[in-house]
């Protein structure tokens, strides 16, 4: 592979949240693919999981850290309910989506081929009414490696890859990792030239939820005060940034998956752009 073709790449991050048209985006992703684009796509699911695990009569359980993070607690029930709904249906139908639209994509997790290796945490602290917790059967991973030379033979035969966000880790077990994390990874080891983060928010808000407090650009020496800014899951957004910024890549958006051409309007600067 040339540094060139390197360089054409980008990682779209597509959210689990309601809001986001996948139909769009996958019509958006189309557009490029035709025009030579390279792409690889990352997903979320925890909305289907958590409606899945409802469904299974194995509702999920959210934990929080002192430092304001939020996380599925996955035991080995949740990660099997976590791999239904994000492997089995998320990534079938984004995958059925873009060949529909004439894109060779692939679907995978990451367990497959070891596309990303993961460690697992086996200790995990969280804050339950205000009481600290530890718990010793968690199946959340932190992503140590990505499998780049696989990822650029899949996009070297023309295949636009698609991945859910599950890992494997050094021993062979299943792990669920975070998606914007993953995707921060990925465009990282692929030296993607930017990375997209398609969320139900027009970017990153100064106040949020006022949708008129949009933050445009956001140099890279003020990621830490944004992270201050962020609530909930955008706060793994603005850290996943400043993981893939420090990985080397260039520009990092995030943009509203709820409009029209998202992938277009956010590539035409849309949104918050950090770089
Ligand atoms: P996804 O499913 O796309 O990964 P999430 O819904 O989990 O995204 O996280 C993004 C959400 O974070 C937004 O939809 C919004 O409700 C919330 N949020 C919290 N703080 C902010 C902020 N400062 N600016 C924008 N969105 C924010």
């Amino acid at each position: 592979m040339t540094p060139e073709s390197n360089q054409r790449l980008i990682v779209v991050k597509i959210g689990g949240a309601e809001g986001v048209q996948i139909e769009s985006v996958c019509q958006d992703l189309a557009e490029l693919a035709a025009a030579g684009q390279r792409l690889i796509v990352v997903h979320g699911g925890s909305a289907e999981a958590s409606e899945l695990g409802e469904a299974l009569g194995h509702p999920p359980r959210m934990l929080h850290s002192r430092s304001g993070y939020t996380w599925r607690y996955t035991d080995r029930k949740t990660l099997e309910i976590f791999a239904m709904a994000a492997n089995g249906k998320v990534n079938t139908l984004v995958v059925e989506q873009l060949q529909a639209l004439g894109v060779n994509a692939f679907g995978l997790s990451g367990l497959d081929g070891r596309v990303l290796v993961a460690s697992r945490k086996a200790v995990v602290q969280s804050v339950e009414n205000g009481r600290r917790r530890v718990l010793r059967d968690d199946y959340t991973g932190r992503i140590d490696q990505v499998d780049a030379k696989l990822l650029r033979a899949l996009l070297d035969l023309g295949c636009t890859p698609v991945i859910a966000p599950l890992a494997i880790t050094p021993d062979g077990e299943a792990v669920n990792v975070d998606a914007d994390r993953a995707a921060a990874k990925v465009a990282a080891a692929l030296s993607a030239e930017s990375l997209l983060f398609l969320t139900a928010a027009p970017g990153l808000l100064r106040a949020f939820p006022d949708e008129q407090s949009l933050i445009d650009h956001l140099p890279v020496d003020r990621l830490d005060e944004a992270l201050e800014l962020a609530e909930g899951r955008m706060k793994k957004k603005i850290l996943a940034t400043q993981e893939a910024i420090a990985g080397g890549v260039p520009r990092v958006g995030i943009a509203d998956g709820r409009i029209p051409h998202p992938v277009s309007a956010a590539l035409a600067g849309h949104g918050t752009w950090i770089g």
